[in-house]
C-alpha cells in the first residue's frame, strides 16, 4: 500500500486526499485548521499531530497550500524527515521562484520533486478530474503520475523544474483576459439591444468563440451550468482569479515580458476584489463592467 501524507486539507486538498483514500492508499494528513482535520478522518485519512507526523514512512508528500511562503516553510521542515527515495509533490498554486526554490529543498535532501497545479476547482477536486500541469525531472514525473491518477482527469507533463507553474499562471492570464473580454460583448450588446441568445448562438461558433463564453458564459440563459445562472456563486472565486493574475504580473516583470492586457485584467479584477467581490465567481466581474457596483 503506498503511504501518501497529505498537507493542507482545505477546500481543494480535502477532497483531493478523499480520492486517495478511496483508491486504496493509506493518506496521513495535516492542516492548521482543526475542523478541516475532523472533516478530512470522515472522508478516513489518518489525521497526524502535526507535518512531521504526517511524513513518517511516507512514500510520497503532496502539498496544497496558499502561497509559496508556505510551500517553503512546509517543505524545509519535511524534507529532511522524509524517508530516501520519497517523492515531494507540490499542488498549490504559487510563484515560478518559489516552486524553483521548493525543487532545491528536495534536491539538497536527496529527494525527487515536481510542482503540479492544478485546474478544475472544488468540483474537478470532488469528481477526481482534475487537470495537472507537472514541472520536473522525467524520473520525478513518471513516478507521480500513478499517485496523482485518482485525483486526476488529465496529467500533462509540462517540462524541468518550476514548468507547471508556468503554464498554470499562462493559462490563467488567458482565462482572465478573455473573460472581460466576453463580458464587455455581452454588455455592448445590451446597450444595442441585442438578445444574449443571439450574441451566443453567433459569437459560440464563430471567431469570438472562447471557453469564458461557451462553457462558463457570464449572462444566464445560453450555458445553463456557468455561474451566472445561480448569482455568481463560485465556481472560481474572484480573489483566487486576482492571486493568479497578479502571479502572472511578478512573472512577467522578472522575465521582462510584455503583457499589458494581462496588466489590464489584474487592476480590473483588483477593483472589483475592492468593490467587495472576492468572494464571487470572477464571471461576475460583468456587473462591475455594466456600473453595477454595489451588486456582484
Ligand atoms: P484553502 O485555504 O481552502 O486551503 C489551504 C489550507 O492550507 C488551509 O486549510 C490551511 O489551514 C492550510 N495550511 C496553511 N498553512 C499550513 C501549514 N503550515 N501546515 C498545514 N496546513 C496549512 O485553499 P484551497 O482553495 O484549498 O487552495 C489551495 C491551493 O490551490 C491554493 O494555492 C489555490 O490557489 C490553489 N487552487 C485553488 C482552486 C480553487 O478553486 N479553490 C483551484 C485551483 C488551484
Amino acid at each position: 500500500m503506498t503511504v501518501i501524507a497529505f498537507i493542507g486539507l482545505g477546500n481543494m486538498g480535502g477532497p483531493m486526499a478523499a480520492n486517495l483514500v478511496k483508491a486504496g492508499n493509506r493518506v496521513q494528513g495535516f492542516d492548521l485548521v482543526a475542523a478541516n482535520l475532523t472533516a478530512a478522518a470522515a472522508t478516513g485519512v489518518a489525521v497526524a499531530a502535526d507535518s512531521d507526523a504526517a511524513v513518517e514512512g511516507a512514500d510520497a508528500v503532496i502539498t496544497m497550500l496558499p502561497a509559496g511562503k508556505h510551500v517553503l516553510s512546509v517543505w524545509e521542515a519535511v524534507a529532511p524527515r522524509v524517508r530516501r527515495g520519497a517523492l515531494l509533490i507540490d499542488s498549490s498554486t504559487i510563484d515560478v521562484d518559489s516552486a524553483r526554490r521548493s525543487h532545491a529543498i528536495a534536491a539538497a535532501h536527496g529527494l525527487l520533486s515536481i510542482d503540479a497545479p492544478v485546474s478544475g476547482g472544488t468540483g474537478g477536486a470532488a469528481a477526481g478530474t482534475l487537470t495537472f500541469m507537472a514541472g520536473g525531472a522525467k524520473d520525478a514525473f513518471a513516478k507521480a503520475e500513478p499517485i496523482l491518477k485518482p485525483m486526476a482527469g488529465r496529467i500533462v507533463h509540462c517540462g524541468d523544474a518550476g514548468a507547471g507553474q508556468a503554464a498554470k499562471i499562462c493559462n490563467n492570464m488567458i482565462l482572465g483576459i478573455s473573460m472581460i473580454g466576453v463580458a464587455e460583448a455581452f454588455v455592448l450588446a445590451e446597450k444595442l439591444g441585442l438578445s444574449h441568445q443571439a450574441l451566443f448562438d453567433v459569437a459560440s461558433t464563430s471567431s469570438g468563440q472562447c471557453w469564458s463564453l461557451t462553457s462558463y458564459c457570464p449572462v444566464p440563459g445560453p450555458v445553463p451550468a456557468s455561474p451566472a445562472n445561480r448569482g455568481f456563486t463560485p465556481g472560481f472565486a474572484a480573489a483566487l482569479m486576482l492571486k493568479d493574475l497578479k502571479l502572472s504580473q511578478d512573472a512577467a516583470q522578472s522575465t521582462g515580458a510584455v503583457t499589458p492586457l494581462g496588466a489590464e485584467a489584474t487592476q480590473l479584477y483588483g477593483l472589483f476584489n475592492a468593490l467587495g467581490h472576492g468572494g464571487a465567481d470572477f464571471s461576475g466581474i460583468i456587473s462591475m463592467l455594466r456600473g453595477e457596483h454595489g451588486q456582484s
